[in-house]
């Protein structure tokens, strides 16, 4: 291992029998309760943020770190804890060889060598309990995703509304829905083939998040049909938006296996009004979908 640097990587690969050995047999713990203590603590959470605090904390009362950044690029996650400071020892965390994460500590100080040796000791007992909650964290995803783009399912539109409401009501603001269709979608599927088409949906799912606020919701709601609730916005806020969405879908360039095409959305708008139930808002808004699809498509239209 290197001497302790402004910044320094490291990988940390344990099999399950290495990481037992090392951990326990740290000699940097005067007291091994601490490190017993460390593992069952690692042991009360799926959470992985909880998870990551509990070993921060431990760390922290042995090195004094500032903080740490988790990043875990597959799972699109990045938490981070603590204040940042210029000296950095960085760990790809790796198990049975797959790749868990970047943990990253920081600290105003440079770490010592005997300081880092001891969090690559704890590190060992952070690590099957660190598989866990990612796996936890992806069967958790998994219920309220989509698996074709990765936006919410249908099933969470229901809970999501119902939380935007009390929220809209408590705030006295506005609430509007929106929901988008492809146009002639299966003339792409039958001019493309069927993975072109799924690789549209991914790039207007993307192209939906981009230009929504991260505030909002956006769901899959039927094969080329999406759902966004936007909060705190009325219907003249919506219109606006959903016209910038309806010309950057249409700007978006889709590629797949050496083709490249363009298609156009229609999107129908809708305003919460009080006492709306899910079903009332969304025919309101499948109303407008359906005028907008019957006087040309690629267009907006307002209930
Ligand atoms: P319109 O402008 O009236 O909306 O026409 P459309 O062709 O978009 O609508 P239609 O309902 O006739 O066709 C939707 C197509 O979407 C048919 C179906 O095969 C396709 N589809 C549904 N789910 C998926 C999917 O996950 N992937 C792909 N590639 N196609 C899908
Ligand atoms: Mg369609
Ligand atoms: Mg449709």
């Amino acid at each position: 291992m290197s001497t302790s640097t402004d910044q320094m990587v490291m990988e940390l690969k344990k099999t399950n029998t290495d990481m037992a050995n090392n951990a326990l047999s740290s000699k940097q713990f005067e007291q091994p309760t601490e490190l017993s203590h460390l593992i069952s603590a690692l042991q009360t959470t799926l959470d992985l943020n909880k998870l990551l605090i509990i070993f921060d904390t431990a760390l922290s009362k042995k090195i004094g770190q500032s903080g740490f950044i988790f990043e875990n690029n597959e799972l699109n996650t990045t938490l981070q804890h603590g204040l940042t400071a210029h000296h950095k020892c960085e760990y790809h965390l790796t198990i049975e060889s797959s790749f868990l994460g970047k943990l990253t500590f920081m600290r105003r100080k440079r770490f010592t060598e005997e300081e880092l040796q001891l969090i690559e000791h704890l590190l060992a007992a952070l690590l099957y309990p660190l598989k866990n909650a990612l796996l936890y964290l992806q069967a958790l995803r998994s219920s309220y995703t989509d698996p074709l783009t990765g936006a919410l399912n249908r099933s969470t539109l229901d809970s999501v509304f119902q939380k935007e409401v009390s929220l809209t009501h408590r705030h006295h603001s506005n609430l509007s829905l929106f929901i988008l269709d492809v146009d002639f979608f299966k003339v792409i599927n039958d001019t493309y083939g069927h993975a072109a088409g799924d690789m549209a949906l991914k790039s207007i799912t993307h192209c939906i998040q981009e230009t929504v606020r991260e505030s909002d919701h956006v769901f899959r709601i039927g094969g080329e049909e999406f759902a966004v609730l936007l909060n705190s916005t009325d219907s003249v806020g919506a219109e606006r938006l959903a016209e910038r969405l309806r010309k950057a879908a249409q700007a978006l360039p889709i590629k797949h296996a050496g083709h490249e095409f363009n298609l156009t959305v229609s999107i129908g708008i809708a305003q919460y009004s009080e006492g709306d139930t899910l079903d009332n808002l969304m025919e309101k808004a499948d109303k407008a979908l359906y005028q907008a699809k019957n006087t040309g498509r690629n267009k907006t239209v307002c209930a």
